[in-house]
Protein backbone atom coordinates (compact mmCIF):
# COMPACT_ATOMS: atom_id res chain seq x y z
CA UNK A 1 0.00 0.00 0.00
CA UNK A 2 1.24 3.63 -0.90
CA UNK A 3 2.08 5.35 2.26
CA UNK A 4 0.36 8.99 2.61
CA UNK A 5 2.70 10.11 5.76
CA UNK A 6 5.51 12.01 4.80
CA UNK A 7 8.11 10.09 3.17
CA UNK A 8 10.93 8.58 4.57
CA UNK A 9 13.12 8.71 1.23
CA UNK A 10 13.00 11.42 -1.46
CA UNK A 11 15.21 10.84 -4.45
CA UNK A 12 14.10 13.72 -6.93
CA UNK A 13 15.59 14.21 -10.47
CA UNK A 14 19.07 12.65 -10.11
CA UNK A 15 21.74 12.18 -12.49
CA UNK A 16 24.98 10.04 -11.62
CA UNK A 17 27.87 9.54 -13.87
CA UNK A 18 31.06 7.83 -13.35
CA UNK A 19 34.25 9.26 -14.92
CA UNK A 20 36.77 6.42 -15.73
CA UNK A 21 39.75 8.70 -17.61
CA UNK A 22 38.08 10.15 -20.69
CA UNK A 23 35.01 8.26 -20.35
CA UNK A 24 31.58 8.73 -18.80
CA UNK A 25 29.03 6.80 -18.36
CA UNK A 26 25.55 7.81 -16.88
CA UNK A 27 24.20 5.51 -14.90
CA UNK A 28 21.19 7.67 -13.59
CA UNK A 29 19.50 10.06 -15.88
CA UNK A 30 16.85 12.10 -13.87
CA UNK A 31 16.10 9.23 -11.28
CA UNK A 32 12.89 9.78 -9.42
CA UNK A 33 11.48 7.60 -6.22
CA UNK A 34 9.98 8.16 -3.20
CA UNK A 35 8.92 5.81 -0.37
CA UNK A 36 7.42 6.11 2.80
CA UNK A 37 7.94 4.41 6.29
CA UNK A 38 7.60 0.96 6.19
CA UNK A 39 7.02 0.63 2.68
CA UNK A 40 8.91 -2.33 0.64
CA UNK A 41 9.74 -1.47 -3.04
CA UNK A 42 10.98 -3.72 -5.17
CA UNK A 43 13.38 -2.46 -8.21
CA UNK A 44 13.56 -4.01 -10.87
CA UNK A 45 15.18 -3.63 -14.76
CA UNK A 46 17.30 -5.62 -16.99
CA UNK A 47 21.57 -5.23 -16.06
CA UNK A 48 22.97 -1.74 -16.40
CA UNK A 49 19.35 -0.22 -15.81
CA UNK A 50 21.06 1.68 -12.47
CA UNK A 51 19.23 -0.42 -9.88
CA UNK A 52 22.88 -0.88 -7.67
CA UNK A 53 23.69 2.99 -8.60
CA UNK A 54 20.39 4.32 -7.27
CA UNK A 55 21.12 1.53 -3.67
CA UNK A 56 24.54 3.16 -3.65
CA UNK A 57 23.53 6.62 -4.17
CA UNK A 58 21.20 6.56 -1.54
CA UNK A 59 23.61 5.18 1.13
CA UNK A 60 25.85 7.77 -0.19
CA UNK A 61 28.47 4.79 -0.86
CA UNK A 62 29.16 5.39 -4.44
CA UNK A 63 32.70 5.06 -5.76
CA UNK A 64 35.11 8.04 -6.09
CA UNK A 65 35.15 8.00 -10.05
CA UNK A 66 31.25 8.97 -9.71
CA UNK A 67 29.59 12.61 -9.59
CA UNK A 68 26.06 13.80 -9.10
CA UNK A 69 25.51 17.02 -11.11
CA UNK A 70 22.02 17.09 -10.83
CA UNK A 71 19.35 16.15 -8.53
CA UNK A 72 18.58 15.61 -4.08
CA UNK A 73 18.66 12.67 -2.20
CA UNK A 74 16.67 13.07 1.07
CA UNK A 75 16.51 10.61 3.81
CA UNK A 76 14.41 11.57 7.35
CA UNK A 77 14.50 15.14 5.39
CA UNK A 78 18.37 15.62 5.29
CA UNK A 79 20.09 15.87 2.74
CA UNK A 80 22.05 13.25 1.54
CA UNK A 81 24.55 14.61 -1.00
CA UNK A 82 24.94 17.58 1.09
CA UNK A 83 25.63 16.39 4.50
CA UNK A 84 29.29 16.77 6.16
CA UNK A 85 31.50 13.39 6.31
CA UNK A 86 30.38 12.88 10.12
CA UNK A 87 26.72 13.60 9.92
CA UNK A 88 27.18 10.95 6.55
CA UNK A 89 28.49 8.64 8.84
CA UNK A 90 25.63 8.99 11.56
CA UNK A 91 22.76 8.65 9.00
CA UNK A 92 24.56 5.17 7.83
CA UNK A 93 25.10 4.17 11.29
CA UNK A 94 21.80 5.24 12.44
CA UNK A 95 19.55 5.45 10.07
CA UNK A 96 20.17 3.22 6.77
CA UNK A 97 21.99 -0.14 6.20
CA UNK A 98 23.16 -1.60 2.76
CA UNK A 99 23.30 -5.03 1.68
CA UNK A 100 25.77 -4.93 -1.50
CA UNK A 101 25.44 -7.24 -4.39
CA UNK A 102 28.90 -8.67 -3.60
CA UNK A 103 28.63 -9.48 -0.22
CA UNK A 104 32.22 -11.36 -0.08
CA UNK A 105 34.15 -7.89 -1.83
CA UNK A 106 32.48 -6.11 0.99
CA UNK A 107 33.89 -7.45 3.87
CA UNK A 108 37.18 -7.30 5.01
CA UNK A 109 39.81 -10.40 4.14
CA UNK A 110 41.74 -9.38 6.85
CA UNK A 111 39.28 -9.92 9.48
CA UNK A 112 37.28 -13.08 10.91
CA UNK A 113 33.87 -12.84 10.64
CA UNK A 114 32.72 -12.79 14.10
CA UNK A 115 35.17 -9.60 14.27
CA UNK A 116 33.66 -8.11 11.52
CA UNK A 117 30.22 -8.60 12.62
CA UNK A 118 30.79 -7.35 16.11
CA UNK A 119 32.35 -4.11 14.59
CA UNK A 120 29.48 -3.68 12.64
CA UNK A 121 27.03 -3.91 15.49
CA UNK A 122 28.83 -2.17 18.36
CA UNK A 123 26.19 -0.18 19.29
CA UNK A 124 23.81 -3.19 19.19
CA UNK A 125 23.34 -6.27 21.70
CA UNK A 126 23.20 -8.94 20.09
CA UNK A 127 24.13 -12.95 19.96
CA UNK A 128 25.82 -14.00 17.03
CA UNK A 129 25.30 -17.38 17.62
CA UNK A 130 21.81 -16.61 17.25
CA UNK A 131 22.03 -14.22 14.74
CA UNK A 132 23.21 -16.50 12.31
CA UNK A 133 20.84 -19.11 13.44
CA UNK A 134 18.45 -17.21 12.02
CA UNK A 135 19.30 -16.58 8.73
CA UNK A 136 19.91 -20.88 9.02
CA UNK A 137 23.97 -20.88 9.24
CA UNK A 138 24.86 -24.63 10.40
CA UNK A 139 27.47 -24.75 13.06
CA UNK A 140 27.61 -20.65 13.74
CA UNK A 141 30.36 -21.13 16.07
CA UNK A 142 32.94 -22.45 13.44
CA UNK A 143 31.80 -20.16 11.02
CA UNK A 144 31.96 -16.61 13.48
CA UNK A 145 35.62 -17.80 12.89
CA UNK A 146 36.57 -18.23 9.37
CA UNK A 147 37.73 -15.59 6.82
CA UNK A 148 35.45 -14.13 3.94
CA UNK A 149 37.22 -16.38 1.82
CA UNK A 150 36.18 -19.62 3.88
CA UNK A 151 32.90 -18.65 3.15
CA UNK A 152 30.49 -19.44 0.06
CA UNK A 153 28.69 -16.11 -1.42
CA UNK A 154 25.66 -17.86 -0.21
CA UNK A 155 26.60 -17.48 2.81
CA UNK A 156 27.73 -13.86 2.62
CA UNK A 157 24.96 -13.10 1.79
CA UNK A 158 23.38 -14.25 4.68
CA UNK A 159 25.47 -12.79 7.20
CA UNK A 160 24.73 -9.43 5.12
CA UNK A 161 21.14 -9.93 5.86
CA UNK A 162 21.52 -10.78 9.10
CA UNK A 163 23.76 -8.41 10.06
CA UNK A 164 21.70 -5.32 8.20
CA UNK A 165 18.76 -6.55 9.88
CA UNK A 166 20.34 -6.68 13.30
CA UNK A 167 21.14 -3.08 13.37
CA UNK A 168 17.24 -2.43 12.99
CA UNK A 169 17.28 0.31 10.51
CA UNK A 170 14.50 2.87 9.31
CA UNK A 171 15.79 2.27 5.48
CA UNK A 172 17.28 -0.94 4.30
CA UNK A 173 18.98 -1.09 0.72
CA UNK A 174 19.00 -4.91 -0.19
CA UNK A 175 20.77 -5.25 -3.68
CA UNK A 176 20.29 -8.54 -5.03
CA UNK A 177 20.48 -10.31 -1.19
CA UNK A 178 19.37 -13.73 -1.80
CA UNK A 179 21.29 -14.35 -5.35
CA UNK A 180 23.47 -16.19 -4.77
CA UNK A 181 21.19 -18.75 -2.27
CA UNK A 182 19.63 -22.24 -3.38
CA UNK A 183 15.40 -21.75 -3.85
CA UNK A 184 14.33 -22.87 -0.87
CA UNK A 185 16.96 -20.41 1.61
CA UNK A 186 16.32 -17.95 -0.67
CA UNK A 187 12.49 -17.85 0.45
CA UNK A 188 13.89 -18.07 4.18
CA UNK A 189 16.00 -15.45 3.57
CA UNK A 190 13.25 -13.17 1.73
CA UNK A 191 10.68 -14.21 4.43
CA UNK A 192 13.06 -12.90 7.16
CA UNK A 193 13.49 -9.93 5.85
CA UNK A 194 10.53 -9.35 5.16
CA UNK A 195 8.63 -9.99 8.37
CA UNK A 196 11.40 -8.58 10.40
CA UNK A 197 11.12 -5.35 7.90
CA UNK A 198 6.82 -5.35 8.59
CA UNK A 199 7.19 -5.89 12.21
CA UNK A 200 9.37 -2.99 12.56
CA UNK A 201 8.23 -0.42 9.71
CA UNK A 202 11.62 -0.83 8.08
CA UNK A 203 11.40 0.56 4.75
CA UNK A 204 13.51 -1.66 2.11
CA UNK A 205 14.21 -0.76 -1.36
CA UNK A 206 15.18 -4.42 -2.77
CA UNK A 207 16.73 -4.10 -6.40
CA UNK A 208 16.73 -7.01 -8.09
CA UNK A 209 15.75 -9.36 -11.23
CA UNK A 210 13.29 -11.55 -9.14
CA UNK A 211 10.10 -10.24 -10.41
CA UNK A 212 8.61 -13.42 -8.95
CA UNK A 213 10.34 -12.49 -5.36
CA UNK A 214 9.17 -8.55 -5.44
CA UNK A 215 5.52 -9.38 -6.74
CA UNK A 216 5.07 -11.98 -3.64
CA UNK A 217 6.92 -9.38 -0.76
CA UNK A 218 6.64 -5.79 -2.11
CA UNK A 219 3.89 -3.76 -1.91
CA UNK A 220 4.97 -1.44 -4.82
CA UNK A 221 7.32 -1.80 -8.05
CA UNK A 222 9.57 0.78 -9.77
CA UNK A 223 10.60 0.10 -12.97
CA UNK A 224 13.97 1.07 -14.17
CA UNK A 225 15.23 1.77 -17.74
CA UNK A 226 18.21 3.35 -18.94
CA UNK A 227 19.04 5.14 -15.20
CA UNK A 228 15.17 6.70 -14.65
CA UNK A 229 12.05 5.18 -13.30
CA UNK A 230 9.70 4.41 -16.16
CA UNK A 231 6.78 3.36 -13.88
CA UNK A 232 6.34 3.27 -10.31
CA UNK A 233 2.88 2.02 -8.94
CA UNK A 234 1.65 -0.73 -6.99
CA UNK A 235 2.58 -4.69 -6.99
CA UNK A 236 -1.29 -5.23 -8.01
CA UNK A 237 -1.75 -2.44 -10.72
CA UNK A 238 1.62 -3.15 -12.47
CA UNK A 239 1.62 -6.74 -12.76
CA UNK A 240 -2.37 -6.56 -13.50
CA UNK A 241 -1.83 -3.84 -16.14
CA UNK A 242 1.61 -3.14 -17.43
CA UNK A 243 2.05 1.07 -18.33
CA UNK A 244 4.75 1.68 -20.02
CA UNK A 245 5.58 -1.05 -22.88
CA UNK A 246 8.94 -1.72 -21.31
CA UNK A 247 7.24 -3.24 -18.32
CA UNK A 248 5.24 -5.18 -20.32
CA UNK A 249 8.10 -6.38 -22.39
CA UNK A 250 9.77 -7.75 -18.58
CA UNK A 251 6.81 -9.42 -17.34
CA UNK A 252 6.03 -11.04 -20.89
CA UNK A 253 10.07 -12.09 -20.31
CA UNK A 254 9.51 -13.24 -16.93
CA UNK A 255 9.63 -16.80 -16.98
CA UNK A 256 7.64 -17.19 -13.62
CA UNK A 257 5.03 -15.94 -15.76
CA UNK A 258 5.29 -18.07 -18.55
CA UNK A 259 3.50 -21.04 -17.32
CA UNK A 260 2.06 -23.59 -19.01
CA UNK A 261 3.74 -23.65 -22.65
CA UNK A 262 2.85 -20.15 -22.56
CA UNK A 263 5.68 -18.10 -25.26
CA UNK A 264 8.28 -16.67 -23.38
CA UNK A 265 9.61 -13.58 -25.22
CA UNK A 266 13.19 -12.56 -24.59
CA UNK A 267 12.97 -8.49 -24.84
CA UNK A 268 14.89 -7.45 -28.94
CA UNK A 269 17.80 -5.13 -28.82
CA UNK A 270 20.16 -3.74 -26.01
CA UNK A 271 19.89 -1.63 -22.83
CA UNK A 272 21.36 1.83 -23.54
CA UNK A 273 24.40 2.85 -22.40
CA UNK A 274 24.23 6.76 -22.05
CA UNK A 275 26.93 8.90 -21.79
CA UNK A 276 25.02 12.62 -22.83
CA UNK A 277 21.32 13.93 -22.81
CA UNK A 278 19.50 11.56 -25.38
CA UNK A 279 16.76 13.79 -27.41
CA UNK A 280 14.01 11.35 -26.77
CA UNK A 281 12.61 8.08 -25.16
CA UNK A 282 15.80 6.29 -24.53
CA UNK A 283 13.59 2.78 -24.79
CA UNK A 284 12.44 3.67 -28.34
CA UNK A 285 14.75 1.51 -30.33
CA UNK A 286 13.06 -1.58 -29.18
CA UNK A 287 9.68 -0.74 -28.26
CA UNK A 288 7.04 -1.87 -30.93
CA UNK A 289 4.45 1.14 -29.98
CA UNK A 290 6.80 4.24 -30.42
CA UNK A 291 5.93 7.12 -32.61
CA UNK A 292 7.26 10.18 -33.44
CA UNK A 293 7.12 12.55 -30.50
CA UNK A 294 9.17 9.41 -29.02
CA UNK A 295 12.46 10.26 -30.93
CA UNK A 296 12.52 13.65 -30.26
CA UNK A 297 10.93 14.39 -26.94
CA UNK A 298 12.34 13.05 -23.35
CA UNK A 299 8.99 11.84 -22.00
CA UNK A 300 8.16 13.65 -18.66
CA UNK A 301 6.48 12.03 -15.56
CA UNK A 302 3.03 11.76 -15.74
CA UNK A 303 0.07 9.78 -13.90
CA UNK A 304 -1.65 7.05 -15.53
CA UNK A 305 -4.03 4.61 -14.30
CA UNK A 306 -3.02 5.76 -10.96
CA UNK A 307 0.76 5.73 -11.01
CA UNK A 308 4.04 7.63 -12.20
CA UNK A 309 4.56 6.63 -15.71
CA UNK A 310 7.31 7.75 -18.15
CA UNK A 311 5.93 7.09 -22.20
CA UNK A 312 4.08 9.32 -24.70
CA UNK A 313 1.94 6.58 -24.91
CA UNK A 314 1.47 4.73 -22.24
CA UNK A 315 -0.70 1.52 -21.97
CA UNK A 316 -3.78 0.32 -24.31
CA UNK A 317 -1.46 0.11 -26.94
CA UNK A 318 -0.94 -3.82 -27.41
CA UNK A 319 3.33 -4.50 -26.83
CA UNK A 320 5.03 -5.59 -29.70
CA UNK A 321 8.69 -6.98 -29.14
CA UNK A 322 11.17 -6.11 -31.78
CA UNK A 323 12.87 -9.46 -33.42
CA UNK A 324 11.49 -11.85 -30.39
CA UNK A 325 13.39 -15.13 -29.46
CA UNK A 326 11.35 -17.65 -28.37
CA UNK A 327 12.90 -19.53 -25.23
CA UNK A 328 12.55 -23.07 -24.85
CA UNK A 329 9.90 -23.24 -22.06
P1 LIG B 1 22.84 -5.21 -12.59
O1 LIG B 1 21.43 -5.71 -12.72
O2 LIG B 1 23.77 -5.87 -13.56
O3 LIG B 1 23.33 -5.22 -11.20
P2 LIG B 1 22.28 -2.38 -12.36
O4 LIG B 1 20.87 -2.12 -12.76
O5 LIG B 1 22.56 -2.49 -10.91
O6 LIG B 1 22.81 -3.68 -13.13
P3 LIG B 1 24.35 -0.38 -12.37
O7 LIG B 1 25.38 -1.30 -11.78
O8 LIG B 1 23.82 0.71 -11.51
O9 LIG B 1 23.14 -1.21 -13.00
O10 LIG B 1 25.02 0.25 -13.68
C1 LIG B 1 24.43 1.33 -14.44
C2 LIG B 1 25.44 1.73 -15.50
O11 LIG B 1 26.59 2.30 -14.88
C3 LIG B 1 25.93 0.60 -16.39
O12 LIG B 1 26.14 1.11 -17.70
C4 LIG B 1 27.26 0.23 -15.74
O13 LIG B 1 28.16 -0.33 -16.69
C5 LIG B 1 27.76 1.58 -15.24
N1 LIG B 1 28.61 1.45 -14.04
C6 LIG B 1 28.22 0.91 -12.85
N2 LIG B 1 29.22 0.99 -11.94
C7 LIG B 1 30.27 1.58 -12.58
C8 LIG B 1 31.59 1.95 -12.20
N3 LIG B 1 32.03 1.73 -10.94
N4 LIG B 1 32.39 2.55 -13.12
C9 LIG B 1 31.93 2.79 -14.36
N5 LIG B 1 30.70 2.49 -14.80
C10 LIG B 1 29.87 1.88 -13.93
MG1 LIG C 1 23.29 -4.01 -9.71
Amino acid sequence: MTAKTSPLLVIDDVVTEYRTGPDVVRALDGASLTAGPGESVGIVGESGSGKSTLGLLTGRLLPSGARCPRGRVLVDGESVLDLPPDRRARLRRERLAYVPQDPIGALDPTLRIGRQLRLALRDTPVDLVALLDQVRIRDPEHVLRLYPHQISGGMAQRVAVATAMARKPALLIADEPTAALDSQVREEVLRLLFTLAAERGTTVLWLSHDLGGVARWCGRIAVMYGGRVVEDGTTADVLAAPQHPYTAALLAADPARAKGGTRLLAIGGTPPVLTEDPPGCVFTPRCGSAAGDCRTVRPSPRTVAGRAVLCHHPGGTPVTLPAPKENAR
